[in-house]
């Protein structure tokens, strides 16, 4: 049967034991409903070689990032830098991330999340591979940071996008492409978006579950606690829900978004 649309998940944490102990199946339920791809989130270089370990066995399904999340960033070193470099070789490791600041969480102090931001904002000057960003309750600081580095870098994602109309125009002002999760799909958290989503030019609008955080509330299905990729489709129906759009024609836009920001 010929498929008229395709979906990839441009942020999944399948490094995550909820999701790695389920490879197969997780793998097995994604396929079922389109999900031709997905980019794992690797939150240290940890997770990267684990990520990569993941791709040996699955090549043609899935890629992954390379960085030091926020919350890592007090055991992030300098020397970490160098390894970044090197695992940013492999074709597998298509963006430097997530990497950002996050200070509604603050598992890291302040000061170090923002040496450790600067450093892989600096780093990707020179390697230049699109970024994966992250930002809670940060947003001033993180906007600083990012305007003195993104005249050099081509792509940049502000993934799991929670914030206000204020800070998503900022965003777009800045040219980065907007990551929407299952947080539209949350009533108490998430309903502002349904009105803003409207400001995201349809070229730079990009999904991912954040899975197995995140599980989509319109699955009405309270059973199931783990999200997976295999759920991204109820994100795409929220977002074509809000924008009134054709759920097909939404999938198709942000895959291709997808290809074009990742170069896959
Ligand atoms: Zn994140």
């Amino acid at each position: 049967m010929a498929k008229d649309f395709s979906l990839i998940d441009i942020g999944a944490n399948l490094t995550h034991d909820q999701l790695l102990k389920n490879i197969h199946a997780v793998i097995d339920n994604f396929k079922k409903v389109h999900v031709e791809n997905v980019i794992i989130t690797s939150s240290n270089t940890t997770d990267t070689e684990k990520a990569l370990s993941l791709i040996k066995k699955f090549p043609n399904l899935f890629y992954t990032t390379v960085g030091f999340h926020p919350h890592n960033a007090k055991n992030f070193k300098e020397k970490d830098l160098e390894s970044i470099e090197t695992l940013a070789n492999n074709p597998h490791v298509i963006s430097i991330g997530e990497c950002g600041l996050d200070y509604y969480r603050e598992y890291s102090p302040k000061n170090q999340q923002i040496v450790c931001f600067e450093k892989q904002l600096s780093l990707n000057t020179k390697l230049n591979l699109p970024l994966f960003l992250h930002e809670r309750g940060a947003h001033n600081d993180f906007c600083s940071l990012l305007k003195k580095y993104i005249d050099r870098i081509d792509n940049t994602v502000v993934h799991c996008f929670t914030g206000t109309k204020q800070e998503l125009l900022q965003y777009l002002d800045m040219g980065c492409y907007i990551g929407i999760t299952g947080w539209i799909t949350d009533m108490e958290r998430g309903s502002h978006l349904h009105e803003i989503i409207q400001y995201i030019p349809e070229d730079r609008l990009l999904v991912e579950t954040d899975s197995p955080y995140l599980i989509p509330k319109n699955m009405n299905d309270n059973r199931k606690t783990t999200n997976e990729p295999a759920y991204l489709p109820y994100v795409v129906e929220e977002i074509a829900n809000c924008l009134n759009k054709d759920v097909k024609y939404i999938s198709n836009k942000t895959f291709e978004n997808t290809k074009k920001f990742f170069q896959i």
